[in-house]
């Protein structure tokens, strides 16, 4: 009998054939620390502030451990400066430990040197706390765009070998470059090569979905699901992302927000985390690095 057209086969089965992961991936920063409030909340008072993002994150470490699954973890280096036993905590675990930038600046609001001032410093911070220095990055809001792509090279310059941070979309009002290309690519750098792996987006009856964060939660898991199978059909491992604030439907309102902003924050909060297992559990998660090495499509290269 002749083997049955891949397309046909069940995506599960299809994904374990071909070893497919998809990337798990957690921004780790507070809730008042999101771009969306950045203007209702000065980083001088961030300390100011009641802190959920310990409780938050070691509920996600505690779902992963229940799902037997790894994740990569983008750490904000301002929490990883205060909170230094959960990053020990997270690294303990087994999980893959990365950058999320310092103080969260929209990477194209900086300076070059601003913003490899802000790489160094997170880059101390989760080396102090757990003795790991990060060489994944990804830039607060997918901020690296047409207009800040010469964070790349200071990115190889600090020791980044990875990135994930370039959204192939248009239409968000932060971020989003939709000339990227959507695959795993290697980009080449004036100092030195990185592995992009970028944000996902797939078209579910021609609508662009991206998978992860705000869109996971106004969405019905269901479309989440099919915008990773439809990647699993054609051998590419999604890139997930989600934040510890996004399972806390108790966590202060910050007061002042836009109507935009304040919806996008809060949709559907309190259905997330049940939400978010029943994904781990419909298909092959792991972190960002074992989805690589599982990865049976070889990255592009682009200059
Ligand atoms: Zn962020």
């Amino acid at each position: 009998m002749s083997s049955p057209n891949a397309h046909e086969l069940p995506p599960q089965k299809l994904a374990s054939e071909h070893r497919i992961c998809h990337a798990l991936t957690v921004d780790v920063e507070d809730y008042y620390q999101v771009s969306a409030f950045e203007h209702r909340v000065s980083r001088s008072d961030w300390d100011q502030h009641e802190s959920r993002v310990e409780a938050n994150t070691d509920r996600l470490l505690a779902l992963f451990d229940d799902c037997e699954v790894r994740a990569t973890f983008f750490v904000l280096g301002w929490v990883a400066e205060r909170y230094p036993a959960l990053v020990r905590r997270i690294t303990a675990s087994g999980h893959q430990i990365a950058s999320h930038g310092y103080w969260h600046r929209l990477v194209y609001d900086l300076t070059p040197e601003q913003f490899a001032e802000d790489i160094t410093a997170s880059v101390d911070a989760i080396h102090n706390a757990c003795g790991v220095r990060a060489t994944a990055y990804r830039a607060p809001s997918f901020s690296i765009v047409e207009r800040s792509l010469w964070a790349l090279d200071i990115l190889a310059e600090h020791g980044f070998t990875h990135d994930s941070s370039i959204f192939p979309i248009s239409g968000h009002d932060r971020y989003g470059m939709p000339s990227a290309t959507p695959e795993i690519h290697t980009i080449s750098t004036k100092r030195g090569d990185l592995l992009e792996f970028p944000p996902t987006a797939s078209k579910i009856s021609g609508v662009t979905v991206p998978v992860g964060g705000g869109y996971f939660r106004l969405l019905p898991r269901r479309v989440t699901s099919a915008a990773i199978t439809q990647l699993e059909r054609i051998g590419r491992p999604a890139m997930f992302y989600i934040h510890p604030w996004e399972i806390d439907p108790g966590q202060p309102r910050i007061r002042g927000a836009g109507a935009k902003s304040r919806f996008r924050h809060y949709v559907n909060l309190a259905r997330t985390e049940p939400k978010l297992r029943r994904l781990i559990q419909s298909h092959p998660f792991g972190t960002m690095q074992q989805s690589l090495e599982n990865c049976p499509i070889a990255p592009v290269v682009q200059a």
